[in-house]
């Protein structure tokens, strides 16, 4: 499989918006080519064939169901909100691989770790230290994650920081342009578009 094959199997698939996004919850869909580049990256870098890998705040499951394509052996899926969860598993139906756990991020407590955390969590603009919390939670979690996070030097020395203290070396990798829907924001245009920096940790060993 190619990436672009990636990205059109997610395509074709669909159904990943949310057919009423809940603003509390910042629930927006990545698309498809990022969705793709995100797991690409992962996979690439040895990080998901065959690895257990979870999703957190994983809304209707496109990371999830790109990290099991790329042959994840286990695939978390976990999302706080009950109407989204129904429309994950309905999606999840389609790979025995990828389990759905209904938790609030922040509370999460699992029996061992996860190899890799593959998330594109709320951007923390709705409810401050959102995005935080995941990302906190992510590195408690894994040996590697891959995260999502609104582009601004504040938000890039604070995540740093905070990786450096836990024992993580982080980079952020690159930069999407990331369309969010106008129902964020009072804005005349239908879709606006933010800058969101993919960062990559790995817990330093030893
Ligand atoms: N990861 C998905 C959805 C991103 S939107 C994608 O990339 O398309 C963020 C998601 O996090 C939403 O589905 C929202 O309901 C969920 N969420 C927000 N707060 C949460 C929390 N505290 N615990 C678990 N999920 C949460």
């Amino acid at each position: 499989m190619r990436k672009k094959d990636l990205e059109l199997a997610l395509e074709k698939i669909g159904g990943w918006r949310f057919p009423s996004p809940k603003k509390t919850y910042e629930q927006y869909t990545t698309p498809s080519s990022i969705a793709a580049d995100l797991a690409w990256t992962a996979y690439t870098r040895g990080d998901i064939e065959g690895r257990v890998v979870a999703d957190l705040g994983a809304g209707t499951g496109i990371l999830a169901y790109a990290a099991a394509m790329l042959g994840a052996s286990t695939v978390l899926a976990v999302e706080i909100d009950p109407d989204t969860l129904r429309i994950l598993s309905l999606k999840a139906e389609g790979d025995p691989r990828i389990h759905v756990v209904q938790a609030d991020v922040g509370n999460l407590v699992l029996s061992s770790m996860v190899d890799t955390v593959l998330q594109n969590p709320p951007f923390g603009v709705v409810r401050r230290h959102a995005d935080r919390v995941f990302f906190e939670k992510a590195l408690e979690l894994a040996r590697t994650v891959y995260t999502l996070h609104k582009a601004n030097p504040d938000t890039r020395r604070l995540l740093l920081g905070i990786a450096e203290k836990r024992g993580f070396r982080c980079v952020v990798a690159k930069t999407y342009n990331f369309p969010l829907p106008q129902v964020y924001r009072e804005h005349f245009r239908r879709i606006y578009y933010v800058s969101v920096d993919a960062y990559i940790c790995r817990r330093l060993e030893g």
